[in-house]
């Protein structure tokens, strides 16, 4: 069958349809950067602007009654989404921050080891946070040299597990070639070692399904903004399994994981679930965000999601092999579906200059140092033909980038 009828019949059986018009798309641009940040809901819209002028602008303090209650009740809706169970995860502060306080819970959990293990392919931000935390520990921290197209294996980790290993926190999909690790075969070997599995699910969370509760990951941080559509800057969650939450506890002691808040008293307390975690005053607004746009995922199923994740990177990289790699690109992404997320990245040496001219043909892509061009594909607002049309302007500027 031709490329472009396989589009075609694709879009025509694709049951998650109807969700691109849940999303505001102003104009004609192919928009594949939804890894970086999604598309913003109508719900999202409609959503801040009635609780700007009834609930801020109307009921002011009076409206504390209900945003107590938001970090926990997107935090309960996000639970099938991440495939763990209500109260277990919350929303707060940034992925980072997420990052710092239960990576430090888990170092507090495992006395006496010295060693972090994390790699090379994890994103900045969090060897940043790991790097900070060993240095002010005293410990030491380890990288997997990861494949720079397949990312992290069973057996890297298995080959970094000593004795002395504290604490594992690795991406689950990482950003620089969409590779997905093994949830599974990765949290056991780690287990096996006695240490703690922390996974950053900041690329995978709503777009594939992530496991974490069925295979006994002990603790997992996200962003919303990317494949939840919670938009800039909206506050990340993170995830604690329930038998270890009383055990753990974050290092930044603040009023809103303390029992009995609003007693005031003077001694820190923290409570007995998952708002332990919880530092200060949540993020409102951000936070209603963050609801609509996990709403409209819990809603299409995560994996309904998946599914459609896989064939629309199917799809891409089909079209790639066709039309990019006798042209010099090379797919730098996993072939294996449940190998990879929901991103195709493209290798090429004039990656950033075909970045850059795909803007004028209406196609928003994103480049990564050295020469990676990521194409993301949300599955809740692109079609198969865009993906089509998308690749078909990206051959044409890679057949003329000389
Ligand atoms: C996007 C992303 C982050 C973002 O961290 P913030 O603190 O929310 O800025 C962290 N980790 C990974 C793996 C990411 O992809």
């Amino acid at each position: 069958m031709e490329l472009r009828d396989r589009a075609i019949e694709l879009d025509f059986a694709d049951e998650l349809k109807p969700y691109r018009e849940r999303f505001a798309t102003p104009d004609e641009r192919i928009y594949l950067s939804g890894h970086s940040l999604g598309r913003a809901p109508l719900a999202a819209r409609h959503r801040l602007h009635e609780v700007v002028d009834r609930e801020w602008g109307r009921d002011l303090t009076a409206g504390w009654a209900t945003w107590m209650g938001l970090a926990r009740q997107v935090g309960d809706l996000l639970a099938d989404v991440i495939g763990v169970a209500k109260g277990e995860v919350v929303l707060s502060d940034s992925t980072s921050v997420n990052l710092y306080k239960l990576a430090s819970a888990a170092l507090d959990a495992r006395p006496g080891r010295e060693t972090i293990v994390t790699s090379s392919d994890n994103f900045p931000s969090d060897l940043y946070v790991l790097q900070g935390l060993a240095a002010a520990r005293g410990m030491k921290l380890c990288a997997i040299d990861a494949d720079p197209r397949d990312g992290v294996s069973v057996a890297d980790v298995v080959g970094a597990m000593r004795p002395d290993v504290a604490l594992v926190a690795l991406s689950h999909v990482t950003f620089r070639s969409g590779a997905r690790a093994d949830l599974f075969g990765v949290t056991a070997a780690v287990h096996d070692a006695g240490a703690l599995m922390l996974w950053d699910v900041s690329h995978s969370a709503g777009v594939v399904t992530t496991p974490l509760r069925e295979s006994g990951a002990d603790l997992a941080v996200g962003c919303t903004y990317k494949y939840l559509n919670g938009g800039p800057g909206g506050p990340a969650f993170l995830f604690v399994r329930s038998d270890l939450q009383a055990e753990l506890r974050q290092p930044i002691w603040g009023w809103f994981g303390q029992r009995d808040q609003f007693a005031f008293g003077l001694e820190y307390d923290p409570v007995d679930g998952v708002e332990r975690f919880l530092v200060g005053t949540p993020q409102v607004l951000a936070g209603y965000a963050v609801l609509e746009g996990v709403r409209v995922t819990a809603e299409a199923g995560i994996n309904a999601i998946a599914k459609k994740a896989a064939a629309l990177t199917d799809y891409a990289i089909e079209l790639a092999d066709s039309w990019l790699t006798p042209h010099g690109a090379v797919v730098a992404t996993p072939r294996l579906p449940e190998r990879r997320g929901a991103t195709v990245c493209l290798r090429h040496p004039a990656a950033r200059r075909i970045v850059e001219t795909l803007r004028s043909f209406d196609v928003v892509v994103d480049f990564r140092a050295p020469d990676v061009l990521r194409i993301g594909l949300a599955p809740l607002y692109i079609r198969f033909g865009d993906v089509y049309n998308a690749m078909s302007r990206l051959q044409t500027v890679v057949q003329n980038v000389g």
